[in-house]
């Protein structure tokens, strides 16, 4: 059975519009959030409101961003006698964002990164959300794959991140060339003490440079004139060894841990 489709919008593929239209994909999606009646759930890119909708008759409370004025406006028709219901008119990556608990959304595609860490800020209990087949596939990619990358560790190394269900690319309006994926996104704390700052940085610049060894790109990285070997460093040689793309997210952790107390040996990794 399919949901409200607004025929009005349909031109506005600049904003990423494609709406949910596909029930049962819905309610999975909110299924799979395990809503409770006292929390406050943040949907990012609310459309017409079927999943706003869904969310409603679950959570305690739903507030809704949406960039698009008209759609606003018809968000705020068709909830107006929902006290649960809140629409901010606004985009996610400007408006001062208001408490919430945990995030259901099926957002636009283009700025699925900057909105995943974006709301790693923020002290929320999960995401659950409708990402493309491709980026959804990267936050989960194995070490040594094509799809493997700095997005995977960062994600890896901050929440547990699950992908749940294949969405076909025929439960949306208009039809987008890309099937999807629910993910569940659960932050957690990062086991290893790493200094985010230097990790942050230290992932730069080694994934600017995947194909390589790490042993030649920390020796690149390394001021020259010091004798401190990178194995008594890192202290390991099959490590050094090894490809960028090939490093586990706890081997980036350990390493990281590694050379922060030597950071001063590598300037391109301290920005
Ligand atoms: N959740 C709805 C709509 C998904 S389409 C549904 O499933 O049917 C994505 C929605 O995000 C569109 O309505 C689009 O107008 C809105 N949008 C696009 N960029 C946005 C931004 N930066 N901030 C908030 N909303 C945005």
């Amino acid at each position: 059975m399919l949901a409200w489709d607004a025929s009005q919008i349909r031109n506005s593929r600049r904003f990423g519009q494609h709406l949910l239209i596909d029930r049962s994909v819905l309610h999975r999606l909110v299924e799979y959030a395990t809503l409770k009646r006292n929390e406050t759930i943040l949907e990012v890119g609310a459309g017409t409101g079927n999943l706003t909708a869904a969310i409603q008759r679950r959570a305690g409370k739903v507030i809704a961003i949406e960039k698009d004025h008209r759609l606003a406006t018809l968000l705020q028709q068709r909830f107006r006698d929902k006290d649960n219901v809140k629409v901010i008119v606004g985009d996610i990556l400007k408006v001062s964002l208001p408490v919430f608990d945990k995030v259901v959304a099926n957002p636009p595609y283009n700025i699925s990164s900057k909105l995943i860490f974006l709301l790693l800020k923020r002290n929320v209990k999960s995401m659950t959300l409708v990402l493309q087949k491709e980026f959804a596939l990267r936050l989960v990619a194995e070490p040594g794959s094509t799809n493997y990358g700095r997005l995977t560790v960062v994600v890896t190394h901050k929440t547990n991140t699950e992908l749940l269900d294949f969405v076909p690319k025929t439960a949306f309006r208009p039809i987008p060339r890309i099937d999807s994926f629910i993910v569940r996104i659960t932050p957690k704390t990062p086991i290893t003490s790493v200094n985010e700052h230097f990790l942050d940085q230290m992932m730069l610049y080694l994934f600017s440079q995947r194909r390589r060894t790490l042993k030649g790109v920390l020796r690149r990285a390394m001021d020259k004139g010091k004798n401190e070997t990178l194995q008594d460093l890192v202290g390991s040689k099959d490590l050094l060894n090894k490809r960028i793309f090939q490093l586990t997210t706890s081997e980036f952790e350990n390493l990281s841990n590694y050379l922060y107390p030597q950071r001063k040996l590598f300037k391109l990794l301290n920005k």
